[in-house]
């Protein structure tokens, strides 16, 4: 099965995130609008496997034209920050259809 990789992510402070790479197995994202990264956690245990970059397992946002039945098709993402007023950590690959 293709899961596509997550070549950076900006959020240092989640607890899969190490040298801002994700270290998650595969990350959830989305809602059905916003490409937000669902498995995004800032607790005091360390997450993931380090030896491992994370994948994307599915995304909910049916309409970003890298979507296919809810699963990305892209060669990979980055995730971080776009300045969103509730500091979300979206997939800054998203791109509308
Ligand atoms: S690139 Fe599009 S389909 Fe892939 S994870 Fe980001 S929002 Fe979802």
């Amino acid at each position: 099965m293709y899961l596509p990789i997550i070549n950076t992510c900006e959020a240092e402070a989640c607890s899969y995130n190490s040298g801002r790479t994700c270290h998650a197995g595969a990350i959830t994202v989305g809602d059905t609008t916003h490409p937000h990264c669902d498995t995004f956690v800032a607790a005091d245990t360390r997450g993931g496997v380090a030896t491992e970059t994370g994948h994307v397992g599915a995304c909910k946002v049916a309409g970003c034209r890298h979507n296919r039945d809810l699963e990305c098709q892209a060669e990979g993402i980055n995730v971080g920050y776009v300045g969103n007023v509730d500091n979300t950590v979206d997939c800054l690959t998203y791109s509308p259809r």
